[in-house]
């Protein structure tokens, strides 16, 4: 295929050149998500737009060069794809501020994608500094109406299945309860810590595998949702400070007083636990330490830990990002990119969700940047030049503080 062969149609004279929609190629190491399938194409023709995805894009995930030309798409280089009015991605400039696709992004472009805006705003900056407009989807106001465009739910989802076949695997025992001539094998039993979407999709996976299943979360409204799975909800007795837990609220950071409780409450659920997943997250926070090496010891030999948090700073003091660490005959996993180890599901959903909110940004066939829409002003992290979301304008800050 050669450079720019089918790029979208130039400026053509009185016509005003058509929106372009474009997704490239997810060059991050792990990475093998794509943010466009072949399924939402024709949904952006019917926007008005033209679609380019840069050629080998959604291999990884399971989505041939042939799938997309097939729904009406162009198929082009990576030129193509950055040059589109709307360009979408998974981890924007694949995570790395300092990538040379910067280069590639102009003023007056969208960019949507995760761009992981707390935990690395360097990119968000990177991003602004060649006045694209960035929405990062992670910031997505948590409301009903977003539910269709929640990328952290659709992957969690993910990695909260992922983790049980992580643990089943590595487990040296099975999951169900076994009656059989050769004798009676009890069900494992799983303790979830974190039952937002990622551990109440871990608590129902387990639970199809026929483990009998305990979890544990900070947020009240969380227990009906546990007990609705067939889980049992663990009781502490603990003032977690969370004001305003209710349904669809964040966890805030609890104290280190709080948290030492939390993890001498949970020393006995976890000991009696064949296998243990973490999933607890505070947001813009690094992850709370909910399992200490001491609590891993206290589990029998052959116990496995996944830790979910492992890429956040970890809810397992012992576990490492990308790495099975044996603590006294306990496996501790630390996956990282879990959802993309799923990648063609994952992206089916992830891609849904990028084109239910790009639907947001177009009007009568064309990029409408200015709108009152409170989901696209919540994730709107970057314009005009200039970072303009407060929280990632405080992490730079932050960033500089360290720095200097
Ligand atoms: P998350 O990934 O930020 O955190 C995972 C879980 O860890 C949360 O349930 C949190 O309460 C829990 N946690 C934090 N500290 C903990 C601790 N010390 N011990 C035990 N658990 C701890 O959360 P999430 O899965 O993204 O969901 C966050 C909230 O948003 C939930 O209330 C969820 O129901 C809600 N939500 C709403 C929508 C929507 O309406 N659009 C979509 C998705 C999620």
């Amino acid at each position: 295929m050669s450079e720019n062969s089918s790029a979208p149609p130039p400026d053509g004279g009185d016509d005003p050149r058509p929106l372009s929609i474009g997704a490239p190629a997810e060059l991050r190491e792990g990475e093998r998500r794509v943010a466009m399938t072949p399924a939402v194409v024709a949904g952006y023709a019917k926007l008005g737009a033209t679609v380019v995805i840069e050629a080998g894009a959604g291999e990884a995930a399971g989505f041939p060069d042939a799938a997309y030309e097939e729904k009406g798409a162009v198929v082009g280089s990576r030129d193509d794809a950055f040059g589109a009015d709307i360009l979408t991605c998974v981890r924007v400039l694949g995570g790395d501020a300092g990538s040379p696709d910067a280069g590639r992004l102009r003023a007056g472009q969208a960019v949507v994608g995760m761009a992981a805006p707390l935990a690395a705003p360097e990119v968000s900056a990177a991003v602004a500094a060649r006045g694209a407009t960035l929405f990062s989807l992670e910031l997505l106001p948590r409301t009903t109406r977003a539910q269709s465009m929640d990328v952290l739910s659709s992957q969690a989802n993910i990695a909260g299945y992922r983790a049980v076949l992580l643990a089943a695997q590595a487990l040296p025992k099975v999951f169900p309860l076994l009656t059989t001539a050769a004798g009676t094998i009890p069900p494992a039993r799983v303790f979830v810590v974190g039952a937002g979407v990622a551990g109440l999709s871990a608590i129902a996976t387990s639970r199809r595998l026929g483990a009998v299943v305990e979890a544990y979360d900070v947020r009240e409204a969380a227990k009906e949702e546990v007990q609705s799975l067939g889980a049992r909800f663990v009781e502490l007795p603990l003032d977690t400070g969370q004001e305003g837990s209710g349904s669809g609220a964040y966890a805030s950071a609890m104290s280190d007083e709080a948290l030492a409780r939390q993890r001498e409450l949970m020393l006995k659920t976890v000991a009696g636990s064949d296998v243990v997943i973490t999933t607890a997250q505070v947001q813009g926070a690094k992850a709370p330490v909910l399992i200490t090496a001491e609590m891993v010891e206290g589990m029998s030999p052959g116990s496995v830990v996944v830790d979910l948090a492992a890429e956040q700073g970890g809810n397992v003091e012992p576990s490492l990002p990308g790495r099975t660490v044996d603590v006294g005959g306990v496996s501790v996993i630390g996956p990282v990119d879990v959802p993309s180890s799923v990648p063609q599901h994952a992206s089916l959903m992830y891609a849904k969700n990028i084109a239910n909110f790009v639907a947001l940004l177009v009007r009568d066939g064309a990029l409408a940047l200015e709108t009152e829409d409170e989901l696209v002003a919540g994730c709107t992290v970057a314009r005009d030049g200039e970072v303009v979301n407060e929280r990632v304008r405080a992490a730079l800050g932050a960033e500089e503080g360290v720095a200097s």
